[in-house]
């Protein structure tokens, strides 16, 4: 999914949407849609106007000059969309309606526009906790704090914390930094380590690591599930 910034959402993920769709997102609503190589939503229209069954819902393996040329065609007409603007219409539309939540909603979180709240968590939690130096070099943190959207809440990512009370001190601390922002709901995970397995030639490969422990707090219960949602 390509990468844009959005006023409300910050650097986010743009959906390509066909320009029915578009033309409906502008008015406030949605149409029925389907996806495409993982990067396109179009209407059912266009989905069998173009045929776009024979293709990949989810990536573009198998990626040819036939896909090229049914993707530049609703491509040409077609628009750009936020993906957490996308998600605020479908709850806005399903609601409207009194059909029940598309997905799990996080409207009590910590989001782009709050990230001043992220960012003070996260220099709290520097401050007072030792962070160890990724073992993969300084891309990487083994501390990291990331702001929420509407389908998924305040992400806060610990790794190396093994000992119960420490990790109550940091979720004492997390609770503490969003205590006076009115937004309440996060995500906090506790990995044991990280896992970087050496490959014959001198290369490597991330390893399965594992999860410790995870806090879903302020009433943010899992979502039913935890791919993110279309
Ligand atoms: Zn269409
Ligand atoms: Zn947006």
């Amino acid at each position: 999914m390509p990468l844009d910034r959005c006023e409300h959402h910050g650097l986010v993920g743009y959906w390509e949407v066909c320009e029915h769709l578009a033309t409906a997102l502008r008015a406030g609503t949605v149409l029925e849609f389907r996806q495409c190589w993982g990067i396109l939503l179009a209407c059912e229209d266009c989905f069998e106007r173009h045929g776009l069954a024979r293709f990949d819902p989810l990536t573009d393996r198998g990626w040819n000059e036939d896909a090229k040329r049914a993707y530049d065609a609703i491509n040409a007409r077609g628009d750009f969309w936020c993906h957490p603007c996308f998600l605020a219409v479908r709850l806005q539309v399903a609601r409207a309606a009194g059909l029940p939540d598309p997905f799990r909603a996080y409207e009590r979180t910590v989001t782009f526009l709050r990230r001043d709240v992220a960012l003070k968590i996260e220099d709290e939690l520097r401050r007072t906790f030792t962070v160890r130096p990724s073992i993969h070099g300084p891309t990487r943190e083994t501390l990291v704090v990331e702001w929420g959207q509407l389908d998924y809440p305040l992400t806060i990512t610990v790794y190396y914390v093994l000992d119960a009370e420490t990790q109550d001190r940091i979720q004492a601390c997390v609770e503490r930094g969003l205590e006076e922002s009115g937004l309440p709901e996060y995500h906090l995970v506790f990995m044991e380590a990280e896992v970087w397995i050496t490959t014959p030639g001198g290369g490597g490969t991330l390893g399965q690591e594992t999860v410790l422990r995870e806090v879903w707090g302020g009433g943010a219960n899992a979502p039913s599930t935890s791919a993110r949602t279309v």
